[in-house]
């Protein structure tokens, strides 16, 4: 799948749409989320196009990978949720209903979150 620079995420990096910016360095962009899970759910993305986790897993540069982790890890020192706890989470195509094609982790936190997932049954 080829990346679409007119998506929302694209956007808010190139300073079209505003965003609640968390953190910020050369590698990654971290903001709340628009329509929050919990009481803090922040979303973390890498400044390079990539159009998912499968995408920027095989083709971004060690360092760009080492850095976006890094700064996933940042975000969620600035937002106090170490001690308490936090959950992160990438969603991938069309089984996990990924809406934004530009690869995102989802950092939520605030408030016990529950079991990871209700579980699911095959299809
Ligand atoms: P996903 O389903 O993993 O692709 O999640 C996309 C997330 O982006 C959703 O949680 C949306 O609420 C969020 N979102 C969409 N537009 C914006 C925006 N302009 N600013 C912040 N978050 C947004």
């Amino acid at each position: 799948m080829a990346y679409d620079r007119s998506n929302i995420f694209a956007r808010i990096l190139r300073g079209e749409l505003p965003c609640k910016r968390v953190y910020e360095d050369d590698y990654a962009l971290a903001f709340h989320d628009i329509n929050p899970l919990a009481p803090l759910h922040v979303l973390v993305i890498p400044k390079g196009e990539y159009v998912s986790m499968d995408d920027f897993s095989a083709t971004a540069p060690p360092e760009a990978v080492a850095g976006f982790f890094r700064a996933a890890g940042e975000t969620a020192r600035r937002l106090g949720v170490v001690e308490s706890g936090y959950r992160l989470l990438a969603n991938n195509g069309a089984d996990a209903n990924q809406e934004v094609a530009h690869f995102h982790v989802h950092i939520f936190g605030g408030a016990p979150l529950g079991r990871m997932l209700n579980k699911i049954e095959a299809r």
